[in-house]
């Protein structure tokens, strides 16, 4: 197939989906940028070995190009032609989560990948991810293919092919459309250093499992330079991304985390003191307490001991409150287990640190 960039950009239906790989990978072998969904979110992906592909991620979704892209192989295998070498840990962490929403950062092998895709770093994202259609495209087009979120920078991550619509329409090739994504939160992103492993980005797979696959190993999360308590036994390079403000609404947003009983009564409260201002208002809340809010727009994210079910939905939210002109949000907070850390670390990025502890 000739690629051409003609400015419009062709959506594949959930019936289609199978013309759609072939065509899509046809399009991805020759230097063109295609939207699929995995099982995190949906990516943008390009050959990673095409530095005019990979420009064009960074063009269409307007991403600083310091901050470097995952590429996404459609088997483990592949995983040595990239990298210098793969140690016992991180053998360990392919073997338990690939096909899987774990990244692993590893040593890059010189001239694997475009320069682009790392960000000029020696080191390079990887992960096998689980959703068919995503492995379909990959195996079919033959290329390793970087692939970020596939939103404009700033936005939050598409979790359906309408929000890929949204923000890329004539800005990329094609839209594979596979209906709402799983996990509804990006990969969890981890560096192995010294036998240590260190979460870069909190994410779909969760600190508890990544401890329970590599038993006696340290796991640490590696904490965002705001934070003074940094206690690292290692020096871990950060993830240049985790400093950008991601998933941002158009709102303004406030965080409310802490004591259940007093946390009902603060969030009404934020969204009345809101509302006097004049603005339109959402509250984001978990199932339980839903029955007991007024404000223009009331979303269920769920139950409070459900969190993945709020991962699941959060992205489609704040998408939803965008669409519905709230110009203020008041969120609750989910409690840290499991998944729950990644749901926090999103919302708490979303509403740019604002944040009331109730104690
Ligand atoms: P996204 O593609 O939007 O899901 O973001 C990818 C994340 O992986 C960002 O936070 C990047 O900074 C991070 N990342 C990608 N490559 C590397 C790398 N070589 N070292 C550290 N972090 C990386
Ligand atoms: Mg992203």
């Amino acid at each position: 197939m000739e690629y051409n960039m003609t400015g419009t950009t062709k959506v594949w239906s959930v019936e289609q989906t199978q013309t759609g790989i072939q065509e899509a990978a046809a399009v991805l072998a020759v230097g063109g940028v295609i939207a699929f969904p995995t099982e995190t979110v949906y990516g943008l992906g390009g050959d990673a070995r095409n530095t005019e592909a990979v420009e064009r991620i960074f063009a269409a979704k307007g991403r600083p190009s310091d901050n470097p892209l995952i590429v996404h192989l459609a088997d483990r295998e592949e995983v040595y032609v990239l990298v210098e070498q793969v140690n016992e840990v991180e053998e360990m962490l392919m073997e338990a989560f690939w096909p899987g929403p774990l990244t692993l950062v590893l040593p890059v092998r010189a001239g694997a990948v475009s320069e682009l895709v790392t960000a000029g770093l020696d080191t390079v994202a990887v992960r096998v991810p689980a959703h068919e259609i995503a492995r379909a495209l990959i195996q079919q087009s033959g290329c390793p293919l970087a692939a970020p979120s596939a939103n404009r920078s700033g936005r939050p991550s598409p979790t359906q092919a309408k929000h890929v619509v949204e923000d890329l329409d004539g800005r990329i090739d094609g839209i594979l459309d596979g209906g709402a994504t799983g996990v509804g939160l990006e990969s969890t992103v981890v560096r192995v250093l010294a036998g240590e492993v260190h979460i870069l980005r909190p994410g779909g797979i969760t600190r508890e499992q990544l401890q329970q696959a590599v038993g006696s190993s340290r796991v640490a999360l590696v904490r965002t330079p705001e934070k003074k308590d940094n206690k690292e036994q290692v020096q871990v390079p950060r993830s240049p991304g985790v400093k950008y403000t991601h998933y941002a609404p158009k709102g303004e947003m406030l965080l409310i985390t802490g004591k259940q009983e007093k946390l009902k009564v603060i969030v009404q409260e934020k969204a009345d003191e809101a509302k006097k201002r004049g603005c339109r208002v959402a509250i984001l809340s978990c199932s339980e307490h839903i029955s007991s809010y007024q404000a223009d727009e009331v979303f269920d994210c769920g139950p409070y001991n459900v969190p993945h079910q709020a991962a699941h939905s959060l992205y489609a939210l704040l998408r939803e409150c965008d669409e519905r002109g709230v110009e203020f949000i008041v969120a609750e907070g989910y409690s840290e287990d499991g998944i729950g850390a990644a749901l926090m670390n999103r919302l708490r990025k979303a509403a740019g640190g604002h944040e009331i502890t109730i104690e």
